[in-house]
């Protein structure tokens, strides 16, 4: 490529034919198109065959946009004001069919006025028991066309009700890509090595880039879309493989070349249980890490309940036999709380200083902290957010782990490097499984452990969803349940918009509850978002120490929390709450020996969704499986803590639908690099390009990493 082209790719959108300056206008503001490089990544979502007429006897309700020929007659204007529309019939020699306009109907009655035969085109749906097209495109049939290429197949692109007014509609958008294509089709750089290109049976790429617009035919299009999913894939893959590469290689990271006498003191005198092969394998995985002189960046997936914790507590005995100090990092103040209790409980026997720190620290506890850090006298740091922030230096920081860290968002993650001029290394915990083609593109760049295994005798939590008529039943058997000693929880949603109507739920419940299990018989603790820590922390204690037999909560509750002694997690509402959020709640019981349950309690009308969420809690315990599910339901957008990442931004991949091509092109640059680890060799010149475009786009990234 040479830099004219690359010139002519760059040119802003404006001086494209069709466009000008207040369109180029709309068009950056609307669709983020500022040059003729963005509009021809504008990607059509789907296309019209125009080759085909349909009959209207053939139409099915399959949501395809479709090509009629025939008359329109009777057109007229019914309704008043905003209600007012025009209406006309539709015919061919097979049946009729409804047409209506809600705007530019004077323009339509107009046209209607001079002919009858049209060839319409739209998506037919079923009104009152008739056919109907809204806004039908219409054209002349003896017309000719005055489409600059041949349209067998009409692209649609995504607009907007405000660039629809400044006349950008899908039809607009596809005249200028019409300009646009023969001006640049011969200069689209090629990104993939030809070797690649042939024997991968590929679609050259500026061949793609044309047509994904305008196909020749339905074989062209879908090998065009598999190309352009091939790079966005096999680019991010690599990019992610490159960043992790640059990890391993060129940060140092402390050595922790032994391991001593914390670790194995703890491992020999104070290990409750034995450790089950998975949670010893993934211990042998980042040890090798520790030791390498490298950074460790890795992350940890493991079901609800499969035993992180104790992995995150001998790796920080590591760093202490190594005279490092490390934190442990949670998203709320009740785990972080917990984390401390249990921890600094653990160590105790070791002797080491565990402090707690989080955003309630009172001033002069902190000042000893602080104080505790600088000069190493605090070995393990564990809190919120809290501890991350700037003030909050230690003398020689070597692990952070970050447990449940779909709250924390990259940004975060990036600052603990900047604590130390050699970065900590670091451990992050997921709170619930994420599927394996998600993991690989958010955190690509990390090395991953899994725990696939949960610690021996657990029995599989039952799961039962229940109506509101069922309540007397269950306010039966949790009575049971607390007869033979065990707890409950009550969990009540909590929606954003208005924290006090939660409250207020959770308040009608806590009357109801203390009506159904009264005091002094048995006790009924009350958690939710709006108590101060200290409040929260004493109905916690309670709840451990069994002095309450009920904890009633919002989702405070949801993460982490560790009381062996509860058996039943009742939901409120469940249809309101998340599948991996269900999946999270579930998971605070089921911890000890004791079989436990999980209510899921719902309203009897149900959305598809919200019938599909509780029935897959009913039908599996299994956090991967109920991760995958979950990526099927909502979509990777909608995945917790993904939505800033900006990494699953792809145009037309989809990691759902294209789970295969995540995955083969992810070992496709495993390969790549295998052979080639910086991509210097003559044949690659077009990879190493392409993604160091791609990483200087996104430098945060480089930041991170
Ligand atoms: P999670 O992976 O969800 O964070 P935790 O670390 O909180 O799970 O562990 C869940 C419970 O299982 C804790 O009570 C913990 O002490 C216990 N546990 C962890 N590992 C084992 C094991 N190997 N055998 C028995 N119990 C274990
Ligand atoms: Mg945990």
């Amino acid at each position: 490529m040479t830099t004219t082209d690359h010139d002519i790719l760059q040119t802003p959108i404006e001086y494209l034919k069709g466009v000008g300056p207040k369109r180029a206008e709309v068009l950056r503001k609307e669709f983020d198109i500022s040059t003729f490089n963005d509009l021809l990544h504008y990607y059509p979502y789907r296309h019209i065959d125009k080759s085909h007429v349909y009959h209207v006897a053939d139409i099915i309700e399959d949501g395809s946009y479709i090509q009629l020929r025939g008359r329109i007659t009777n057109a007229q204007v019914v309704g008043q004001q905003r209600a007012k529309r025009l209406t006309a019939q539709f015919s061919d020699e097979t049946g009729s069919i409804d047409l209506v306009w809600f705007n530019g109907i004077k323009w339509v009655q107009d046209t209607l006025q001079s002919k009858q035969e049209f060839i319409i085109f739209g998506k037919p749906t079923v009104f009152n028991g008739r056919w109907n097209m809204t806004h039908p495109e219409m054209i002349d049939p003896n017309a000719q066309s005055d489409s600059p290429v041949p349209m067998r197949f009409q692209p649609l692109y995504n607009t907007s009700d405000f660039a629809k007014k400044k006349t950008l509609d899908s039809k607009a958008i596809s005249k200028l890509v019409a300009n646009l294509l023969p001006i640049v089709h011969d200069i689209i750089p090629e990104t993939l090595p030809d070797d690649m290109l042939s024997n991968l049976k590929l679609m050259p790429l500026k061949d793609a880039l044309c047509q994904i617009h305008y196909p020749a035919s339905n074989q062209d299009l879908s090998r065009a879309a598999l190309r352009l999913k091939f790079d966005e894939l096999f680019f991010t893959q690599l990019k992610m493989l490159l960043l992790k590469q640059i990890n391993t290689k060129r940060i140092k990271g402390h050595v922790f070349s032994q391991v001593g006498d914390y670790f194995n003191t703890f491992y020999k005198n104070y290990l409750p249980f034995e450790l089950t092969n998975a949670q010893k394998r993934v211990i042998k995985e980042i040890r090798a890490d520790l030791g390498s002189g490298h950074q460790m960046n890795r992350l940890l997936q493991g079901d609800v309940g499969s035993g992180k914790t104790i992995i995150a507590l001998f790796i920080m005995l590591i760093a202490k036999d190594n005279q490092y100090q490390s934190c442990l990092m949670a998203p709320t103040e009740i785990l972080a709380t917990q984390h401390y209790e249990k921890i600094s409980k653990q160590v105790a026997p070791l002797g080491l200083r565990v402090e707690f720190l989080s955003g309630s620290t009172k001033t002069a506890k902190r000042r000893q902290i602080l104080e505790g850090l600088q000069n190493g006298d605090v070995d393990i740091l564990i809190g919120t957010h809290a501890l991350i922030e700037d003030n909050v230096q230690f003398k020689n920081l070597g692990l952070v782990v970050i447990d449940e860290q779909h709250r924390f968002g990259v940004e975060q993650r990036a600052k603990l490097w900047r604590k130390n001029t050699i970065p900590p290394h670091v451990l992050v915990m997921t709170a619930t499984p994420i599927p394996r083609t998600l993991a690989m593109t958010l955190y690509g760049d990390l090395d991953i452990s899994v725990i696939d295994e949960l610690p021996k005798g657990r029995k599989p939590i039952i799961t039962k969803h229940l109506y509101e008529k069922d309540r007397l039943k269950l306010f039966g058997f949790m009575k049971r349940q607390i007869e033979e000693g065990r707890q409950v929880f009550m969990v009540y949603p909590l929606i954003q918009e208005s924290e006090k109507m939660d409250l207020l739920d959770l308040m009608a419940g806590y009357e109801a509850i203390e009506r159904a299990f009264p005091p002094p018989k048995y006790g009924i603790g009350v958690v939710h978002g709006k108590m101060k820590a200290e409040d929260k922390d004493f109905e916690m204690q309670r709840f451990i120490k069994k002095q309450s037999q009920i904890l009633l909560s919002t989702t405070v509750i949801e993460v982490g929390i560790d009381v062996p002694n509860a058996t039943v997690m009742v939901i409120e509402n469940a249809e309101r709450f998340g599948l991996s959020q269900l999946h999270q709640l579930r998971g605070r019981v089921g911890r000890g020996g004791n079989q436990s349950y999980c209510i899921l309690m719902s309203k009897y009308e149900l959305s598809t969704d919200g019938k599909k969420r509780l029935n897959a809690m009913v039908s599996t315990n299994d956090g991967f499986e109920i991760a995958n599910f979950d990526l099927q339901l909502r979509g990777p957008g909608d995945i917790q803590g993904t939505q800033q990442s900006g990494m699953l931004d792809f145009k037309i991949a989809d990691i759902v639908k294209d789970e295969k091509l995540v995955a083969y092109t992810r070992n496709l640059a495993m390969q790549v690099l295998d052979n080639d680890p910086e991509l210097r060799k003559p044949e690659h010149v077009r990879l190493a390009t392409t993604v160091a475009k791609l990483m200087q786009r996104e430098t945060n990234w480089s930041v991170i990493s």
